[in-house]
């Protein structure tokens, strides 16, 4: 029987990557995010690889909603056999003017969405004797760069709780994983790219050169395909013994 993977965010970047690398692999899929074309995106998928598929916008500031969302794909595939949080937002301020707002919508959305839906769907895996729980973190779970308070502590705390997560599936054969890239070229990070060029006076290119892969040894961003490849990998039955782990793929960024 098909096995079912949760995405959250999965109709922008990172997230919409890996579920078709996941429907192609045979995956059913619980797609997920604020874009409004989510419907459109799922039917596509189902068409192209036959798999079965569902829309969810819940939004993530709200835990009632991240709730809902689980009790939608429970009722819609019968089981979560893999999830993957990886929506996420950014804000850049120095800290003495960062408002508290955004630092609450960082933390709730990069943080606390994924502790809600890790806490949702254990009953069921537990009871599958299977889980696969992935996080999508960044290389600022592992470095931090100036101005993004929020974000680098929200996914620092995604890396320890992946690491507790780790722990407390063992024996039930539930793993969870982090996964840290450094710069990947989506919605996310061009709407960076934009404000930078405008905040620094330089052009596009030279922001991309110059201060955002400037820490990376490659001066490549990092395709998402790869990233999918690697959840494909641990989402596997035979990684059993991976769990409580984070992954760099960050061109060479914390080698430094
Ligand atoms: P993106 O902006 O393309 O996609 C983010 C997704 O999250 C979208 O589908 C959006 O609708 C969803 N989302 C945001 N706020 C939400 C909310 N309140 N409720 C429900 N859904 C919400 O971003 P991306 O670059 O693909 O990032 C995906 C993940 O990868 C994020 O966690 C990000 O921090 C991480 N990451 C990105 C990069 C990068 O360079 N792009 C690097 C490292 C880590």
């Amino acid at each position: 029987m098909s096995k079912t993977a949760l995405i959250t965010g999965s109709t922008s970047g990172i997230g919409y990557t890996i579920a078709v690398a996941f429907a192609q692999a045979g995956y059913n899929i619980m797609f997920h995010g604020l874009e409004e074309n989510g419907t459109k995106l799922a039917g596509e998928v189902t068409e192209k690889y036959k798999v079965k598929t569902d829309f969810s916008n819940a939004n993530l500031m709200h835990p009632e909603e991240i709730e809902k969302l689980i009790k939608a794909t429970l009722e819609k595939f019968d089981t979560v056999d893999v999830l993957i949080n990886n929506a996420g937002i950014q804000y850049v301020s120095p800290v003495e003017e960062f408002p508290l707002e955004k630092w609450n919508s960082i933390i709730a959305v990069n943080l606390t969405a994924a502790f809600i839906a890790s806490k949702a769907v254990w009953a069921g895996m537990k009871k599958n004797g299977f889980g696969r729980i992935i996080n999508i973190s960044s290389v600022h779970g592992l470095r931090a760069s100036e101005f993004k308070s929020a974000y680098v502590s929200a996914k620092h705390g995604i890396i320890g709780l992946t690491k507790v997560l780790g722990l407390e599936g063992a024996g039930s054969n539930i793993t969870c994983n982090a996964i840290c890239p450094g710069y990947v070229k989506t919605p996310l990070v061009e709407g960076q790219i934009r404000d930078q060029s405008k905040a620094h006076g330089l052009s596009e290119e030279e922001v991309v050169q110059k201060v955002m892969l400037k820490k990376q040894a490659v001066k490549e961003f990092i395709p998402e395909e790869k990233i999918a490849e690697l959840a494909l990998f641990l989402a596997a039955e035979n990684s059993s013994a991976i769990t409580g782990s984070s992954y760099t793929l960050d061109g060479g960024w914390t080698s430094q």
